[in-house]
């Protein structure tokens, strides 16, 4: 107990790296509510809030009771000619999964199921011995998994991909709101609001270094690196190459640079412009009355929705879907090329471009998800039915890529040579 509140009481590290441009430099003494940003790139280096574990961990709990009555209870019902169509969060993805898309199904369970509830539980994991002084087994790599998994959490994007299938079927159906859907919609402000007010140094801070590490002691002539994960700078002796070294506080493997980031990024995009065309050619959804069959393509959904009043649905799927897509891989060609060309060139502006990249990509998913809503949903027999196409497949393929290269992308290059 006593020891805790030392720890807490401990002064930031006075020296850091800066996460997106490498800079070595000395963090200020902040007062409570202020944050520390690099004197070079802008990113934000240290926040000193009130301690957060307490908040936090109240907010996961209460997480997990919403989380349990979203996937418990009805989500959205349809009502047409008589027949009512109820349906769960599962029902979407068990849907995908019957079509013969078991990848697709994957993801969608993934990303608005598996990780929201891992993040939840592994937070309750981390956090309840915390509060009363105490660590769980295997704190630094808990805490490591859940600041990797925060981006493939996407309930919010999944709402927007709710609210989008909503307008579309309203023309055709009514659509009844479920108790699960506004269990959702809280969950969501909940995860936020948890992680958002989670300050990652209030739990590195208290999760000691390795004892190994600190026996052993580094000898003769060393070199500084900072741990990507959890931001200690770490001294590691020349003669140990990277990559061998690892961080005695998380464990994670040290390295002054991403380990071929260039190529890595550029497999990733290359393989996300092949999976383009057909993303983008081939039909994303199949609708079957008795009278016809329509297959749509994104493009073919953002006229629809144009030509029948929902302008702004038309735009915000044309976003997601179109734009967004092309402009990361753009912006991720153009950072890549201006690396390995040692550009000089507005670095603070290229970081920017960078963070926006990485933190849009994840809206993409909205289009996968409306297709989830209405395979789901529509399933009226011979009345109709809607069922998922290959473009959809390749669609989630491209946004998964882009995303994975955006993180394999190392910010830090952008700025290297420089001084
Ligand atoms: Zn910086
Ligand atoms: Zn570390």
């Amino acid at each position: 107990m006593a020891k805790t509140s030392i720890e807490m009481r401990t002064p930031p590290p006075p020296i850091t790296a800066c996460h997106d441009c490498g800079r070595v430099q000395q963090l200020p003494d902040l007062p409570v509510g202020s944050k520390a940003m690099c004197g070079r790139c802008r990113a934000v280096l240290f926040r000193k809030t009130p301690d957060t574990v307490q908040r936090t961990l109240a907010l996961a709990v209460t997480g997990l009771i919403l989380f349990a009555i979203a996937n418990v209870y009805p989500f959205l019902s349809m009502r047409l000619e008589g027949q009512i169509r109820e349906t769960t969060l599962i029902t979407g993805i068990a849907g995908l999964y019957h079509q013969g898309m078991p990848g697709l199904s994957g993801l969608v369970l993934l990303t608005s199921v598996l990780v929201p509830l891992v993040q939840l539980m592994g937070l309750v994991y981390l956090l309840s011995p915390m509060v009363i002084g105490r660590l769980a087994g295997r704190s630094a790599g808990v805490f490591r998994a859940l600041q990797r998994l925060r981006p493939w959490s996407m309930m919010e994007v999944f709402m927007l991909g709710i609210l989008v299938s909503m307008i579309k079927l309203a023309k055709m159906a009514d659509i009844i709101p479920g108790v699960a859907l506004w269990a959702f919609a809280g969950l969501i402000v909940v995860l936020l609001a948890a992680f958002s007010g989670l300050n990652p140094d209030d739990i590195w801070r208290r999760i000691p270094l390795s004892p190994r590490a600190r026996d052993e002691g580094v000898h003769g002539p060393v070199r500084a690196a900072t741990c990507h994960s959890c931001t200690l700078m770490v001294q590691v002796p020349t003669r140990s190459p990277w990559g061998n070294a690892r961080c005695p506080r998380c464990n994670a493997r040290l390295h002054a640079r991403k380990p071929n980031s260039i190529q890595r990024t550029w497999a990733l995009v290359l393989t996300a412009i092949v999976f383009y065309a057909p993303a983008n050619l081939m039909p994303i959804t199949f609708t079957r009355t008795v009278a016809r069959e329509q297959a749509d393509t994104i493009m073919s959904g953002v006229i629809y929705f144009m030509f029948s009043g929902s302008w702004h649905i038309a735009l915000v799927i044309f976003v997601a879907s179109v734009l967004i897509p092309i402009l990361k891989l753009v912006s991720l060609i153009y950072l890549l090329l201006s690396v390995q060309f040692r550009s000089q060139w507005k670095p603070e502006d290229r970081t920017r471009l960078y963070r926006f990249t990485e933190a849009v990509g994840r809206w993409s998913m909205v289009d996968v998800y409306v297709v989830t809503v209405l395979v789901a949903l529509v399933q009226l027999g011979p009345l109709g039915a809607i069922e998922a196409g290959p473009g959809a497949i390749y669609f989630a393929a491209v946004v998964v890529m882009t995303m994975l290269a955006a993180e394999s992308f190392d910010a830090r290059l952008i700025w290297d040579k420089k001084d």
